[in-house]
């Protein structure tokens, strides 16, 4: 007998959860699929276990730093094994109180792998559930390189369930991931090689940052290397990982090696044919402001649509979908810009708006620039030093601020109040109208000439 509920969510990550249990506060009778541990990739192999890694990692920098402020500090080793143990525990409550919070919101959860029979049926190991709606935020999971001998890596997902901290790691990528493990394991210890294709990191992120992150991951001990082209992966001496190269020596040593090159969508195991919603040519499914997908009742959010791949992305479009679809809120819709992120390297960097880059194409020479580079003061005594960097990307005779690009110490926590201002319009004058809080690193922003 098939089981009818009012809304459906295939994928019980940020999206899915989100937009149950808002519509279920509205009223509306709806389960969520989910195949895994409930949570996603956030919870189990994302943003959580990976911000307690980063966490660690920045402990590791202090107790460093701690002799200069004057501390006698015996460091007497870091046990990888008992702090995996306390990642993976707080992983499991998580799991369980998302299971709570489902339970006290009323909405069904099902376990099993989700396919479409049609576009309003799902079946799950053999049972039919029928909805008014359905909603697709499956996310998606880590790319890996078609070349031979990519088993002997692993990807992120692989990273978080290491029970042996690596001597020495390769990390091909350059994006977020690549750059977040690098640094984290390089933090704890690890010797790390950073592989990259072409010759920078973080392409899409401004220069400021850009050129700050890796200047900062060198200066740290990083090695990146640039223009590697792979080839293949084997075995060497004493198992240790070979990587041929097609133009150049081989590279090897490695205990490990993690491929971060990208995420593709989970798209392709659902049947999604019969549901008459359509990808486009990499597997994403693209979704119009609303969250609509060409099928009427059928919507996506979150990875899945390769919009913004993060967390409070699919919790914010998840929740204007309930509000429009059950508490008749006809406009309920994500606006997509002006969306903060933080990368957590050492230390870490946050955007919000255009790059300078972005700025100069829409809108010409109207733009005005305002940047500082400095050693923050917690580095007066410390012989170790990282720097700040700032920009403002400003556009107009009124001096709009379009973009806002930190690293530094403090920047993951500083960017979210100033994408609050820049999201309601605020301009360079109104930073200038803001008394500045001193001594801090955020005070520069409010001061830049
Ligand atoms: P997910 O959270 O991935 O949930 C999809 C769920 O669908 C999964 O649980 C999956 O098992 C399930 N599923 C798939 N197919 C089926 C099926 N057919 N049937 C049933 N269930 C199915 N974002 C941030 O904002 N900040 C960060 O610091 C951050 N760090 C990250 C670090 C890493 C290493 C990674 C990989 C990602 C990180 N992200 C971060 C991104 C963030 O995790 C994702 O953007 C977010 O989880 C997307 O949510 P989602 O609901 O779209 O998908
Ligand atoms: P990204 O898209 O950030 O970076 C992957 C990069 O790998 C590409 O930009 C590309 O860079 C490079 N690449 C692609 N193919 C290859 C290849 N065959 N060989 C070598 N390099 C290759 O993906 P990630 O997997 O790092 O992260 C996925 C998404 O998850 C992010 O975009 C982000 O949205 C989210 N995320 C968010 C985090 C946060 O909020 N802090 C943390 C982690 C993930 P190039 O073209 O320059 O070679």
């Amino acid at each position: 007998m098939t089981k009818h509920y009012d809304l459906i969510a295939i994928g019980g990550g940020s999206g899915g959860l989100a937009a149950t249990k808002q519509a279920a506060a509205h009223g509306a009778h709806c389960a969520v699929i989910e195949s895994d541990r409930l949570g996603g990739a956030c919870v189990n192999v994302g943003c959580v276990p990976k911000k307690v890694m980063w966490n660690a990692s920045s402990i590791a920098q202090t107790l460093k730093d701690a002799p200069d402020y004057g501390f006698s500090v015996i460091e007497q080793g870091f046990e990888w094994q008992q702090l995996k143990r306390e990642r993976d525990a707080y992983v499991a409550r998580l799991n369980d109180i998302h299971q709570n919070n489902l339970n006290k919101a009323k909405v069904d959860s099902i376990s099993g792998f989700a396919k479409f029979i049609n576009s309003n049926t799902i079946e799950v190991a053999g049972q039919h559930y029928s909805a008014n709606h359905i909603i697709i935020a499956t996310g998606g999971r880590p790319l890996i390189p078609k070349i031979s001998g990519t088993e002997l890596g692993i990807t992120s997902d692989g990273f978080f369930g290491l029970e042996q901290q690596p001597e020495k790691v390769a990390i091909v990528g350059s994006g977020y991931i690549a750059v977040e493990l690098a640094g984290v394991l390089n933090a704890l210890g690890t010797e790390v090689d950073l592989l990259l294709r072409g010759n920078g990191l973080l392409k899409p992120f401004d220069s400021l940052i850009q050129e700050t992150v890796t200047q900062q991951l060198s200066d740290d001990g990083v090695n990146i290397r640039q223009q590697i082209s792979l080839a293949a992966v084997t075995l060497g001496k004493n198992n240790s990982i070979v990587l041929a190269c097609n133009d150049g020596p081989e590279l090897n040593g490695y205990d490990c090696l993690i491929w971060a090159i990208g995420r593709q969508p989970n798209s392709d195991q659902l049947n999604i044919e019969a549901s008459g919603v359509i990808c486009d040519v990499n597997g994403f499914i693209p979704s119009d402001e609303f969250q609509n997908t060409n099928q009427p009742g059928i919507y996506a959010i979150g990875d899945v649509t390769g919009r913004a791949a993060l967390t409070p992305v699919a919790i914010a479009a998840g929740r204007h979908l309930a509000d429009r679809l059950f508490a008749g809120k006809e406009e309920s819709k994500l606006d997509y810009t002006n969306i903060p992120t933080v990368l957590f390297s050492h230390p870490p960097a946050g955007t919000v708006g255009l790059t300078e880059d972005q700025a100069r194409k829409k809108f010409g020479n109207d733009i005005a620039i305002y940047q500082t580079q400095f050693t923050p003061m917690y580095h007066a005594v410390t012989q170790h030093k990282t720097k700040t960097a700032m920009k403002l990307v400003c556009s107009g005779a009124e001096q709009r601020i379009v973009g806002c690009h930190l690293v530094g110490h403090g920047a993951d926590e500083m960017l979210q109040g100033f994408a609050v201002a820049i999201k309601m319009g605020a301009t360079k004058a109104d930073f200038d109208n803001t008394v500045a809080i001193h001594p801090t690193s955020s005070e520069e922003l409010v001061t830049l000439r």
